[in-house]
């Protein structure tokens, strides 16, 4: 059977999972942005081949100086700062609005779940967001562009206006906690659903990719959309080798069709 065909078959398998699923949880990495221009990391020519991820832990950003203005950098990188949602993030906001999707649990920052029109309260961001800066001292929230003015006025390294604390992007570097909330709430809503499908994630980094097992051991059935292998991949029902944006059509479509004909009945 043909590569293509054999997708088309795939799809339709994870259309009628998704008819079926009562919860349906979708779980998204990097993968799921990268063609909206932001590289994910680990595959050729990703952000780790511009960036060194041991620039960016948490304990550098407190120690170092030139780490924190690295970090800003990466801020303002126009890959992520000016990226746009692409077909797999509006076929994802468009299941929910279908009524098929309990939540997204996401490992991204770049908030294109949200811009596609997903409420944000249905986006648990487990890594945090660009979306906005914190003090890390006294917690004082700042918008991204009142400190995006900053920084294009020559300050590298943005403090605290109120106690002189660092700024930092909303998001979660490598040895920093993850966000207690959204971790909690992911962590239940994994092991609740009844199909849990990843799209765009390598499914190494952790505690992030123990939410698909989470699924898994509670009975669910699992899905994975992703160009590369995963560890995963011996656990899920249906493995789909394809580029996000066109999966995520072509499962939308198939979930349309589906909801049609059912609605017409026998
Ligand atoms: P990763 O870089 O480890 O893996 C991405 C996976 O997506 C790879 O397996 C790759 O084969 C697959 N992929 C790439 N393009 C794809 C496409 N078009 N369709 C389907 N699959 C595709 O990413 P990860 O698992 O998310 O983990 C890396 C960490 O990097 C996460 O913590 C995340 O927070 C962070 N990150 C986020 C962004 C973002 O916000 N857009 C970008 C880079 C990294």
């Amino acid at each position: 059977m043909k590569n293509k065909e054999r997708v088309a078959e795939l799809i339709e398998r994870a259309a009628d999972l998704i008819l079926a699923g009562k919860r349906v949880v979708v779980f998204t990495g990097a993968g799921v942005s990268t063609e909206s221009g932001i590289p994910d990391f680990r595959s050729p020519g990703g952000l780790w081949t511009k960036y060194n991820p041991e620039d960016f832990t948490f304990q550098k950003f407190l120690s170092s100086r030139e780490a924190r203005i690295k970090y800003w950098q990466l801020f303002c990188d126009p890959t992520i700062a000016s990226a746009q949602p692409n077909p797999a993030h509006y076929a994802v906001a468009e299941l929910y609005r279908l009524g098929r999707l309990d939540c997204v649990i996401t490992q991204n920052i770049d908030g294109l779940h949200q811009k596609a029109g997903l409420p944000d309260e249905k986006a648990l961001e487990l890594h945090g967001t660009h979306a906005y800066v914190k003090c890390i001292s006294c917690g004082k929230r700042y918008t991204r562009e009142e400190i995006v003015v900053r920084l294009e006025a020559g300050d590298e390294a943005p403090e605290c206006d109120d106690c002189h604390g660092f700024l930092k992007p909303a998001s979660i570097s490598f040895g920093q906690a993850m966000p207690e909330r959204e971790t909690r709430e992911a962590e239940m809503r994994s092991r609740l659903c009844d199909l849990f499908i990843v799209i765009g994630s390598t499914l190494v980094v952790y505690p992030a990719a123990h939410m698909p097992m989470y699924a898994v051991q509670a009975g669910a059935k699992l899905v994975i959309i992703n160009l590369s292998d995963t560890p995963l991949d011996e656990y899920a029902e249906v493995v789909i080798r394809a580029k996000a944006g066109e999966a995520l059509t072509a499962l939308l479509e198939q979930v349309k069709i589906k909801m049609q004909l059912s609605s017409h009945g026998p």
